[in-house]
């Protein structure tokens, strides 16, 4: 499936056995990567399309990654299976440019953890409780449209401390039933590349159905999409540009 808009998204999913059981396909029929690329498409700017670990190259060919300009992830149990060369791969396209926006438990993907320099820990509670998304920076583009405040009846908990640098921005802050805070939308640079992690969206529950929460990706999406790409990331030697004088 593929749009026709100009911003050529990636959505890479691990798409486990894991999703594939009842309880996940109740709410995500197809796997997560088809409802997220599905809301994606109905955008006139985007077109996204979709793979998963268990394609070529782990579903992140060369030719695709250069060819890509915002990168989705989502992964949970199979962090580890990722190669360390596609890992790389992505790390570098981000540093010359490409967006990358991580989702959920992606906090623990190694491209998360090797763009942040951090651990991504956090702690967590699949409780079926509610939670309220706030809106901490209403400037920021990716709140455009976005209310002060959310509700996700059911999502899973991740609280604070949450093992991140500063961030650039935290575009959002979550509250649980439970009592537990988190930074839910948080940005940040590296080189060219601009970053956003997004918490809503366990896989037992209908986050990504929801319109706001969808909102919130697309404008994301918009965001990172790069407005510069370079094509190395060499450190050249070069010639001065005006005479010197040696001292
Ligand atoms: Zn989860």
């Amino acid at each position: 499936m593929s749009g026709q808009g100009s911003i050529r998204v990636t959505v890479w999913n691990e798409y486990t056995d894991e999703q594939k059981k009842k309880e996940v396909t109740d709410v995500y029929p197809g796997g997560l990567h088809n409802t997220i690329a599905g809301f994606l498409n109905k955008d006139e700017n985007i077109s996204a399309k979709t793979t998963v670990i268990t394609d070529p190259e782990q579903g992140l060919p060369d030719s695709l990654l250069e060819n890509t300009d915002v990168l989705i992830w989502w992964g949970h149990i199979y962090h580890d299976r990722v190669d360390d060369k596609r890992v790389l791969k992505v790390v570098n396209q981000v540093h010359q440019g490409m967006g990358i926006i991580f989702l959920h438990s992606a906090h623990r993907s190694k491209p998360f953890l090797a763009l942040t320099g951090a651990s991504g820990r956090l702690s967590w509670r699949e409780a079926e409780e509610k939670s309220r998304v706030w809106t901490a920076d209403p400037a920021h583009p990716i709140a455009a449209g976005i209310p002060e405040n959310f509700a996700l009846e059911r999502e899973e908990m991740y609280s604070e401390p949450f093992g991140i640098p500063q961030p650039e921005s935290t575009v959002f802050i979550s509250w649980f039933e439970g009592g537990n805070v988190f930074r839910s939308g948080v940005t940040f640079r590296r080189d060219y590349g601009k970053i956003f992690y997004f918490q809503p969206g366990h896989e037992t529950y209908p986050a990504y159905h929801n319109e706001i929460v969808q909102r919130v990706i697309i404008n994301a999406v918009k965001w990172v999409n790069p407005l510069v790409r370079v094509s190395n990331r060499d450190c050249p030697n070069v010639p001065a540009l005006e005479r010197i004088t040696p001292k």
